[in-house]
């Protein structure tokens, strides 16, 4: 990660993967939109839709500069309850990692979404780094388009 990518406070940098994914120059398979927030699914999903809700503006963490959680609290609670209802799961985890010490591995801030299914319960489980298969990704990305 450069220097520059970690600036805490500009609207866009020019190598951060997720403002990439905001501005449409890279792919993702994108659920939700609203003025400050865009939500697209996890490549990596731990559990079925897996979310990550990021500002559009560029900003490292939760906890560095303008504060960014409030701004799109409200995006959260829409894709959360969004999923719940679309994907019928049973439960939710939704966590940020700020900062490399806290395992965080992009530095635009997001937020983890992350649906929760009765056959594997609990937060031992909640870390799932199976490779899950492109055609799991679009299918569950299917369900959540169809239910809207
Ligand atoms: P964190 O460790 O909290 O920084 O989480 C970063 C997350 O971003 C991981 O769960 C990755 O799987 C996910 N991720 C990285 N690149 C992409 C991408 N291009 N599209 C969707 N998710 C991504
Ligand atoms: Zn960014």
């Amino acid at each position: 990660m450069s220097k520059s990518n970690r600036r805490s406070e500009t609207p866009v940098e020019p190598e951060c993967i997720f403002c990439k994914i905001v501005a449409g120059d890279l792919p993702s398979r994108r659920i939700y939109e609203d003025d400050h927030a865009i939500a697209f699914l996890d490549i990596a999903a731990w559990h079925r839709g897996h979310t990550l809700v990021v500002p559009k503006r560029h900003v490292t963490d939760m906890i560095t500069g303008t504060p960014s959680l409030p701004e799109i609290a409200s995006s959260i609670d829409a894709v959360a309850r969004m999923l719940m209802h679309r994907l019928a799961a049973d439960g939710m985890n939704i966590f940020s990692s700020a900062r490399d010490i806290a395992g965080q591995e992009v530095f635009h801030m997001h937020v983890h979404v992350v649906p929760r299914y009765a056959d594997e319960p609990g937060l031992d489980l909640l870390i799932n780094r199976g490779v899950v298969p492109d055609g799991e990704l679009e299918s569950v990305y299917r369900q959540i388009q169809a239910g809207a």
